[in-house]
């Protein structure tokens, strides 16, 4: 998709420099490349204050086991979504499959019960790629995006790394989704586990 818009992509581009007047970026590793607009992403880190508590690690995040999103160093600790030191991407989709998890062993905790190592790493997310059409990513730890249908296995009707007009229909409906069912904390029919039916690779 990218070699058809003309877009090359320089990977672990660590910027060392920036000439503004002649629009040159320049890495550590001793590379140079021009720009017309230059877009830029700090690099970014866990929070002071997780840092300052003393439940965080030296860069602020929150350590947490990554299937049962308890604290290795405080039991009664858990966490989810952006602030921790999980492999998994940092979404709100992610949040909201690993709050399921999260709940059941907090519960179990209370309960002196074993606690569910559940959460997958499971993401997804919508990618708008212009022209009315959208991509339709989803994944886990060990599993990489797959081409395949979602929600239904083999029936979709979205289409996994694929542009397309109902994935971005999709991503415009999922607003209402959004604002009327997953704020107002109702249940959808989708398990937060990602599910390989309907895949292929
Ligand atoms: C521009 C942008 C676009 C995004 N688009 C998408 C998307 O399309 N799809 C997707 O899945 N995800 C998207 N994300 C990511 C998503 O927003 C986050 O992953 C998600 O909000 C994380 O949820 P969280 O509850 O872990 O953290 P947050 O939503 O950041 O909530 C943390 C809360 O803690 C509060 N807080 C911080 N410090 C303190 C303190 N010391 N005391 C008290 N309160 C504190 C903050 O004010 C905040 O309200 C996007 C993020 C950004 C920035």
């Amino acid at each position: 998709m990218l070699a058809r818009r003309g877009i090359s992509v320089l990977g672990d581009f660590a910027v060392s420099e920036v000439d503004g007047p002649k629009r040159v970026l320049r890495s550590f590793d001793g590379r140079e490349t021009n720009y017309d607009l230059l877009v830029t992403v700090p690099v970014h880190g866990g929070s002071d204050s997780i840092a300052r508590s003393g439940l965080g690690d030296a860069s602020g995040w929150l350590p947490v086991d990554k299937h049962t999103l308890q604290s290795p160093r405080f039991a009664n600790v858990f966490a989810l979504g952006d602030a921790t030191n999980l492999p998994a991407s940092k979404a709100g989709a992610v949040a909201h499959f690993q709050s399921e998890v999260l709940l059941d062993n907090v519960l179990r905790f209370l309960g002196d019960r074993p606690l569910a190592p559940a959460f997958d790493g499971h993401a997804n997310c919508f990618i708008e790629t212009g022209y009315g059409k959208a991509m339709l990513i989803d994944f886990n730890y060990e599993t990489e995006p797959l081409p395949g249908r979602f929600p239904l296995p083999g029936i979709g009707p979205f289409a996994l790394l694929e542009e397309s007009a109902t994935n971005h229909w999709g991503k415009l409906a999922f607003k209402w989704v959004y604002w009327n069912l997953l704020l107002e904390g109702k249940e959808l029919p989708l398990d937060h586990r990602m599910l390989l039916a309907g895949k292929w690779s």
